[in-house]
């Protein structure tokens, strides 16, 4: 449960490229975040700076302008007590009237927002030009409203003022509303700075309120990267383990395959379903095969004959491989032939291929050339093909001895039910077989004509006497056992050194071909026929009935009696005395019964040749032998 959260959050079974598309969304979200942050902070600051720029700033600007204007009135007023000429009277009336105006068109604009430019009424000089917002708190309204009502009174009082001056009367109270004016005066003034230092709050707050969000900023941005860092340390790690670990373990297997280990029970363990989980399932089939192709060699390297091996590989290609069929041949470039050995019951009959090809082996077209033959890509590449051209073969030299000394053919079904790609798959596959059998098969196929050629006479094809002296104890124990009886039969040509005196060697030596033959097609082929001396065979009769061999004998000695051997300018005709004898009847020795045949013989020479003598005791007790 716990390894499956670990492959979601991994990314563990997509495939590469999304892995590393989700590394860097995830990277980017946040990013996202952190900037988003940022400019969150900067967009607040600014509209906080903005606020104070635009709006408290002008605003105390204000005040204290109006605070100006009040405290440059109130020196007006202190003139018109003062001054005794109408003029100057009336001018600082003017002049303290003005700046009242002033006071409270300025206060008005704080109120409705709009443009104050600042000019000194004393000296008409211009000092300053700017913007002012509306005022929307009621309370700061209500504050100004109260202000106003008070500058319109002070202007009455300064009328009042300049009027009991001019006028002459009432010079006793002048003094009184003077008075009055400055303590009212005084009063505003203290209201305005109030209201001055009231906005001047405004800026600490605010200044208080940007360094708040500014210190919550970095935080939050700390504590964003802190996270992103953290998963982008703890993904990488777990990512990039996710790609190495399976890597490091192929490039293991690599190594130990170099050094030519090839352990089938380590396999990958990457069960992942990106990449590189079909990498090293792929990695595991491949060393399958090379395992399974290895262990082949080894195999056949023990197995007892060509046979088997040609078994094996022919049972490998259907149930393994996996191929509809397959069909072995075994050439034999000394008989110019070539006969099917898998399947072993289709010995001898056509398949897939005239029957042509297996009694002469040149009209193969594999076995001509050496190379692969398959319809895939030329449908009627062969002529002695006998299925539909429809069909894929694939024919496949075997190179034994660097000649062709086999052929391996498959057929696939028809076109279209036969998948070209698998069947080129499986053919690749087989063709490592292939290779691998070849040595084998040539040691095996070595060591049989060598034991053959040990084993037989060169001239008339019969076994010699060292395989009679290496197989006659499985003989005498498979007569033993079975109970039966072995004929034994020493047959010797008559007068045969005259054939060789009067016609030459060559002539003696079809005579003992021709005498060969005779013997051999006249006995069962469970019998066995030994060139025991120059013109002596030693006849074998496996499980006869007692006296049976005498007949057999006599059959013999009348076949190549009737026999006549062409020669240049007409034709010889020979005879030959036969001795017999029986194992285990006449001894239990078989060497013994050998011998005894050879006594007999003697006695058929003896009593005038082309005869045939059953051994019996009296003859072995002659003095004689
Ligand atoms: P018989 O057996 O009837 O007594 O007379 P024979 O003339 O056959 O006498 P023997 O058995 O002694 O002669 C054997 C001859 O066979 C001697 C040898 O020259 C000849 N011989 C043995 N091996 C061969 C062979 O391989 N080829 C040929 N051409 N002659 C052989
Ligand atoms: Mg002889
Ligand atoms: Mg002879």
């Amino acid at each position: 449960m716990f390894k499956k959260i670990i492959n979601l959050l991994t990314f563990t079974d997509l495939p590469v490229r999304k892995k590393f598309i989700l590394f860097s969304l995830g990277s980017l979200f946040w990013l996202a975040v952190i900037s988003a942050i940022g400019l969150i902070t900067m967009f607040d600051m600014s509209a906080k700076s903005k606020l104070m720029v635009d709006v408290i700033g002008p605003h105390e600007k204000t005040a204290n302008i109006v605070v100006r204007k009040l405290r440059g009135a109130s020196i007006s007023a202190h003139k018109i007590v003062l001054y005794k000429d109408t003029e100057r009277i009336n001018n600082n009336y003017l002049n303290g009237k003005a700046r009242l105006e002033d006071c409270r068109s300025y206060l008005k604009i704080l109120l409705t927002g709009g443009r104050i430019k600042d000019y000194s009424r004393g000296t008409g000089q211009f000092y300053n030009e700017f913007i002012v917002l509306p005022l929307y708190d009621p309370e700061k309204r209500k504050f100004v409203e109260d202000v106003i009502v008070k500058v319109s009174n002070l202007e009455e009082l300064l009328s009042e003022l300049s009027e009991k001056k001019l006028s002459g009367k009432g010079e006793g109270t002048m003094l009184e509303t003077l008075s009055e004016y400055d303590a009212l005066t005084r009063n505003t003034v203290i209201v305005m700075n109030e209201y001055a230092i009231s906005i001047g709050k405004e800026w600490g707050t605010f200044a208080n309120i940007i360094k708040s969000r500014f210190n919550i900023a970095i935080v939050l941005i700390s504590l964003a990267f802190a996270i992103a860092a953290m998963l982008s340390g703890v993904f990488g790690i777990l990512i990039s383990r996710s790609l190495s670990r399976p890597i490091k373990a192929i490039i293991g297997q690599i190594k130990a395959l170099s050094a030519g280990e090839i352990d089938l029970t380590k396999k990958l363990d990457v069960a992942s379903k990106d990449e590189l989980g079909a990498l090293s399932a792929e990695f595991n089939r491949l060393m399958d095969t090379i395992g399974h192709v290895t262990s082949f060699k080894k195999i056949i390297e023990e197995d007892e004959s060509v046979e088997d091996i040609y078994m094996r590989l022919g049972r490998i290609f259907i149930d393994d491989l996996e191929f509809d069929n397959c069909v072995i041949y075994e050439v034999s470039s000394s008989k110019n032939n070539m006969k099917i050995v898998y399947p072993p019951e289709a010995e001898g009959i056509e398949l897939h291929c005239k029957r042509d090809i297996q009694l002469d082996c040149e009209l193969c077209r594999v076995k001509r050339t050496g190379h692969i033959v398959t319809s895939a890509d030329y449908p009627n590449i062969c002529k002695y093909y006998t299925e539909s051209a429809n069909d894929i073969h694939y024919c496949i030299p075997i190179i034994v001895g660097g000649n062709v000394g086999g052929v391996v053919q498959f057929v696939c079904g028809k076109r279209g039910v036969c998948d070209i790609d698998d069947i080129k798959r499986k053919i690749s596959r087989a063709k490592q077989y292939i290779t691998e059998a070849q040595p084998v098969l040539e040691a095996k196929r070595l060591m049989k004509t060598l034991k053959e050629s040990a084993f037989k006479d060169a001239l008339t094809g019969l076994y010699n006497r060292r395989f009679l002296e290496e197989s006659f104890e499985n003989i005498v124990a498979g007569i033993l056992r079975r109970g039966t009886t072995l004929g034994l039969m020493m047959c010797d040509i008559d007068f045969f050194k005259q054939t060789n005196d009067v016609y030459g060697h060559d002539v003696g030596d079809m005579v003992l071909k021709e005498a060969a033959d005779n013997i051999r097609k006249n006995v069962r082929t469970s019998d066995l026929v030994i060139r025991f001396g120059g013109e002596e065979f030693l006849v074998l009769l496996i499980d006869t009935k007692p006296g049976d061999s005498l007949d057999v004998a006599e059959k013999i000695r009348e076949r190549i009696e009737d026999s006549k051997v062409k020669i240049a300018g007409g034709f010889i005709q020979k005879t030959i005395s036969i001795g017999v004898s029986e194992f285990p009847t006449d001894t239990q020795n078989f060497w013994e019964a050998v011998k005894y045949t050879d006594v007999a013989l003697y006695k058929a020479k003896e009593r005038g040749r082309n005869r045939v003598v059953r051994f019996s005791a009296e003859m072995w007790a002659d003095e004689k032998y």
